[in-house]
């Protein structure tokens, strides 16, 4: 049996310690003892890297990287990577997925990776002869743009269409040119933007006008990931429960203000993923709140409804710009790791899982505020955040924390009082 084959239904993993998570890891992704090593290195990233991605490098910051389990997604079991600072997240995640297991479990598909370049044409003499002379060339001004890739085309993607449209802005008309590039398992940044610059000094011959900006739209709407998952109302608290869930979602599609927290608590899953894999998360970002927005009024990117049994079903769709080659994704150690932990060998899989992971997320927090509140479940990981941010260490925190629950306040000033009275006591 290949690990893909193996289940991610690993119950109790998060009661294991870290020792024995990483030895059901290692059984479970086959990972070699040099891919330990990694997970035990604080970060997985040495200086001599991190000084070749960015500039002016003074060390490198490391991220708590745990594991989503219970994923099944398209018939497929998936271990998940995340990198998040923020409790409760992994948890959420894995216990939602959980939830969403049933036959299949979460299904998903996407469109073709494609993604838009777009460039920025001024002083535009005559608008409709521009267009009609960009439309005709379309054909060479495609074949164009792929000569600058031909990996990409070889891999059956490149540039397959361009998009017209003229709009009216603060300091007049422009003309506005879409490249649509396949980008396959790149992100596809550098790609798309390298054919914008190549292709503006033939669009000013064409248009007459004036080429300014040459550069990817991260408002990914080609590029799209749809996702689906059923949750049996018994499994989530019942009928009421199931109603209490669609007025929640109901409200934060209908008000901005909620759809914003609602939106950031499916990011919560999704960038989690991205950061553990070393995706362009404020990309993918952008691009999720400006899809949220499509409609001129910003709303859920997510829908919660009741089928024909009254269980719950939730829906998601999102752009989804991710990436396997390109980027940090080959040169970050850990990012590499997350990519075999997962067993995947696309961008669409890897984008399906992000997505997944973020609808299952938000059904953590739509159960959560629909019925205990968020507090509670955050109780305890805000307890030892408290604690040790008022200096306890060692064995001191598990004390503090428990005796910061006993108080019923948990509070800055509280957890100080304690952990004082826990240093000061003598040994
Ligand atoms: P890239 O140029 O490093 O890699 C993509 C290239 O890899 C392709 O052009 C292709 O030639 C080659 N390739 C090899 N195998 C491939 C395969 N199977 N599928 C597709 N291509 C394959 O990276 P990129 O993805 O073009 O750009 C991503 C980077 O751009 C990210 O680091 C991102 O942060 C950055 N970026 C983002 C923005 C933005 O989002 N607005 C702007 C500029 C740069």
């Amino acid at each position: 049996m290949t690990y893909k084959s193996k289940s991610s239904r690993i119950s109790g993993f998060y009661k294991m310690t870290l020792e024995e998570r990483v030895s059901v890891l290692t059984e479970r992704a086959e990972l070699t003892p040099e891919e330990v090593g990694l997970l035990r290195s604080g970060g997985g990233l040495g200086l001599e890297a991190a000084n070749r991605m960015i500039e002016n490098v003074l060390g490198t910051m490391a991220y708590p990287f745990g594991v989503a389990v219970n994923f099944r997604i398209n018939g497929r079991d998936y271990i998940v990577p995340m990198a998040i600072e923020e409790p409760s997240v992994v948890a959420a995640a894995s216990n939602m997925a959980r939830l969403m297991r049933e036959g299949e479990g979460i299904r998903t598909s996407s469109t073709d990776p494609v993604m838009i370049g777009q460039i920025q044409v001024l002083d535009v003499p005559d608008m409709e002869k521009a267009i009609s002379s960009i439309e005709d060339a379309k054909g060479s001004l495609i074949e164009g743009a792929n000569k600058l890739d031909p990996v990409l085309v070889r891999f059956g993607g490149g540039a397959k269409d361009i998009e017209i449209r003229s709009i009216e802005t603060e300091t007049g008309i422009m003309l506005i040119i879409h490249l649509l590039v396949d980008c396959r398992d790149a992100m596809g940044a550098n790609a798309v933007n390298t054919m914008c610059e190549a292709l503006a000094p033939r669009i000013e011959e064409l248009t007459g006008g004036r080429v300014l900006l040459r550069i990817i739209s991260n408002l990914a709407d080609r590029r799209l990931v749809h996702v689906e998952a059923i949750v049996k109302k018994d499994d989530i608290g019942g009928e009421d429960a199931v109603d209490a869930i669609i007025d929640a979602w109901a409200f934060a599609d209908a008000d901005p203000y909620r759809a914003s927290t609602h939106n950031k608590g499916i990011m919560n899953g999704t960038i989690a993923v991205a950061l553990a894999a070393a995706q362009d998360h404020r990309a993918l970002e952008a691009g999720a709140h400006a899809y949220a927005a499509r409609t001129g009024h910003y709303r859920s990117l997510s829908r919660w409804y009741k089928n024909g049994e009254g269980d719950l079903v939730g829906v998601l769709e999102m752009p989804m710009a991710v990436g396997i080659v390109g980027g940090a994704t080959k040169t970050h150690p850990m990012a590499r790791l997350a990519l075999k932990i997962m067993g995947i060998n696309t961008a669409k899989e890897l984008g399906e899982i992000m997505a997944a992971v973020g609808l299952a997320q938000n059904l953590g927090a739509l159960r959560a505020l629909t019925q205990e509140g968020i507090q509670r479940g955050h109780m305890r990981l805000h307890a030892r955040n408290l604690v040790v941010m008022a200096g306890a260490e060692g064995e001191q925190i598990e004390k503090a924390v428990e005796a910061l629950i006993q108080t019923g306040a948990i509070r800055f000033d509280k957890a100080q009082e304690i952990v004082h009275s826990i240093k000061d006591k003598p040994k």
